[in-house]
């Protein structure tokens, strides 16, 4: 299941070359995906950001 946005690609791409794993600090957890606890949106369990509000897990 491969339906990601390219922006989660960009974002998987930004995370790989900086070295970083993706955690889920900050992130609630929603049907196996990370949910931004701020509006609520769903995103690939790669995201780093919301791409929906620009949250931010930092
Ligand atoms: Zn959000």
């Amino acid at each position: 299941m491969s339906q990601a946005p390219a922006e989660d690609d960009l974002f998987d791409e930004f995370l790989t070359q900086r070295g970083h794993e993706t955690g889920d600090a900050g992130w609630e957890e929603s049907y196996n995906k990370k949910q931004c606890p701020d509006c609520g949106g769903l995103h690939d369990r790669g995201a780093s950001k919301c791409t929906v509000c620009g949250w931010t897990p930092v």
